[in-house]
Formats: C-alpha cells, sequence, structure tokens
C-alpha cells in the first residue's frame, strides 16, 4: 500500500516513522512545503528501514507524486505554542488544510481513498477537509481523542493498579479543551467503575476524578511546555489507526468524523467501527445528564468555530 504524508514536522516525522514500523506499507511519500526539511525525513527513515521493514520512503515536491496513495495523512500546519490552545491555530491551519485538500483531492482516487487528519484544532479541520474534498464523511477521519483516551486509560490504569489494554474508556466531544471525559462508561475487564473499585477496594472520590479530568486535558501543555511539541503519542495514535483501517479490524476508536446535516452538522469524537472502508458505525455510549450537556457543549463550540472560517 501507498501512503502519503502531508507534513513532515514533529508530528509528520513521528508519523512517518510509526507508519514505518507498522510494515502496512510498501510506500510512504512525504511531502511539506519545505521540501528541504522534507528529503531530509526521507532520507534518515529511509536508513531506519534497513533494520525494520523493506519501504520505499521518498520526499516528493509535487501532488502528482502522491498519485496511487490510497491513504493520505495530513499533519502540516501550525502547532500550539507554550500557553496556545489548540482552537488559537483555527485561521492559520484554515489556510493550510486549504491550501493542502484540493491539490491532494487532483491525485488520488476519491472513489477510494481515506483521508486522515492529525492538524489542529482537529474536528474543525475535519469538517473543512470534508467539505473541500466532498469525500463521503466516513472516509475523512480525524484521529480525534484516540490520544486523549489513551492518556486517560494509562493515567486511570496507574491509579487503579491494572493494565491499562483492561480498560475500556473513552474521552469524547473535542480533542481539546471541551473534551468530555465519559465515567459513566467505564469498564475494567467488564466490571463497571464502580463496581471494580469496591471489589478492589479502591476509593475514587470525585476529588480523583477531577485530578484526573484536569490531567488528561492538560496533558498536551505540559508536555508542549517541556519539549516544545507532542509527537510519539500522536504517531502512535495514527499507526494504531492504520492497523484498523488496512487490516480491516472494525475496531471501536474514538474518531472524529462529520456526523448530521447542514448547519447541525459537526465533526467530533465519539466511538465508532473503522476499518478498510472508513468509519462504518457511530456508536452511542452510556451518559450521564452531565457529560451529556457538556458533550452539547462541545459539539457547539466546534461549530461554532467552523461557523467563523
Ligand atoms: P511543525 O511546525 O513541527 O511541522 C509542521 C510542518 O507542516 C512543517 O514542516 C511545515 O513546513 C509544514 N507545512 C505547513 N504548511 C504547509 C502546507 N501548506 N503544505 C505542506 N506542508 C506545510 O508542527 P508539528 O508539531 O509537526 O504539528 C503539526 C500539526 O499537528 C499541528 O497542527 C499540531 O497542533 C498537530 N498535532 C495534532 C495532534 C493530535 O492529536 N491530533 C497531536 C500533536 C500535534
Amino acid at each position: 500500500m501507498k501512503i502519503a504524508i502531508i507534513g513532515v514536522g514533529s508530528v509528520g516525522s513521528a508519523v512517518a516513522t510509526a507508519v514505518k514500523n507498522t510494515g502496512l506499507a510498501h510506500e510512504i511519500v512525504l511531502f511539506d512545503r519545505d521540501g528541504v526539511r522534507a528529503r531530509a525525513a526521507a532520507e534518515d527513515l529511509g536508513h531506519a528501514s534497513a533494520f525494520s521493514y523493506d519501504v520505499k520512503i521518498t520526499a516528493v515536491s509535487t501532488y502528482r507524486a502522491i498519485r496511487g496513495s490510497e491513504i493520505v495523512i495530513v499533519a502540516a500546519g501550525a502547532n500550539q505554542k507554550s500557553g496556545e490552545t489548540r482552537m488559537d491555530l483555527l485561521h492559520k491551519n484554515t489556510a493550510v488544510i486549504e491550501d493542502i485538500i484540493p491539490r491532494v483531492m487532483e491525485n488520488v482516487d476519491a472513489k477510494n481513498v481515506k483521508i486522515i487528519i492529525v492538524t489542529n484544532p482537529l474536528d474543525v479541520m475535519v469538517m473543512l477537509a470534508q467539505k473541500l474534498s466532498r469525500l463521503p464523511t466516513n472516509r475523512v477521519i480525524g484521529t480525534g481523542t484516540m490520544l486523549d483516551s489513551a492518556r486517560f486509560k494509562i493515567i486511570l490504569s496507574r491509579q487503579l493498579d491494572v493494565s491499562a489494554r483492561s480498560i475500556n474508556s473513552y474521552i469524547l466531544g473535542e480533542h481539546g479543551d471541551s473534551s468530555v471525559v465519559n465515567w459513566s462508561a467505564v469498564t475494567i475487564g467488564g466490571i463497571a467503575l464502580d463496581d471494580f473499585c469496591k471489589q478492589a477496594k479502591i476509593s475514587l472520590p470525585q476529588t480523583t476524578r477531577n485530578t484526573i479530568e484536569h490531567r488528561v486535558r492538560n496533558a498536551a501543555y505540559e508536555i508542549i511546555q517541556g519539549r516544545g511539541a507532542t509527537w510519539d503519542g500522536i504517531g502512535a495514535a495514527v499507526a494504531d489507526l492504520l492497523h484498523a483501517i488496512v487490516n480491516d479490524e472494525k475496531r471501536i476508536l474514538t474518531v472524529s468524523t462529520v456526523d448530521g446535516v447542514g448547519k447541525s452538522a459537526v465533526a467530533m469524537s465519539m466511538p465508532r467501527v473503522v476499518g478498510n472502508k472508513g468509519v462504518t458505525m457511530n456508536l452511542r455510549t452510556k451518559m450521564n445528564t452531565q457529560e451529556t450537556n457538556a458533550l452539547r457543549k462541545s459539539a457547539r463550540i466546534i461549530r461554532k468555530n467552523f461557523d467563523l472560517i
């Protein structure tokens, strides 16, 4: 499979490494408006491939060269600087997506291609990319809260002293400050959270839950403060999404796609079934009133920002 990655900065490079390590691509093409950067990344990554899978990795200088790509990953655009929110990138990255998507669409097979959006503000960029590409909504997929859900799982696993792989838990809504922690649907080994805590004699009071929520929502800010940007987590998330698509795993992932029609359409993360046709089912989880209201608020924030562009 040929996969194109547009934007080869910190995130695009980490995504390229993670994609290479899946062994799912026979060819990876890298495009960046900074051609020198793309060529250097392709060279470095090409050397690394001698230690893993045979994969042809090239930097390309025209969109024509992405022809034949079945999956296009968009990781281009401005990233958050310390103190900036993802929504602060709205106008800068609108211009980036407006530049990229029409040129991608001129060179891919619209009947089959899947576009994965990584650029922030994620959900608004998914809506914009879907609008510009005119692809069916289920084939323009944002990584959404995959990373936030992973962060939640890891923090919870430390708190509960149980493997993160035995935890089923979701962050819903915006990949951003209004994301919603779906406490009501958390299960550990199929057991509801409160029941698990009772059996394990663990206390998880509201103050601890608030701290966990804060840590999940602020994880990116803390990483950006410490190392300037985040890249490893999102690289792994894209690789996981790629596995689900290429191997037609029909996994349930909190990805962001456009849901609804007309003025009420919005892209945000909900658990969705993902396979080689893209998203094939949108699911609703168990939510209490507070979570439902928070999710509605999150949807309104995303829609309002989309209407601004
Ligand atoms: P970066 O500055 O390191 O790299 C961005 C790259 O995009 C640069 O190489 C730049 O030349 C390229 N670029 C900009 N405009 C372009 C265009 N029109 N065409 C082609 N290339 C273009 O930034 P980064 O840290 O790699 O972050 C990239 C994006 O990923 C940001 O929007 C960031 O917020 C986002 N991000 C998303 C997640 C997530 O979970 N979805 C996680 C981390 C970062």
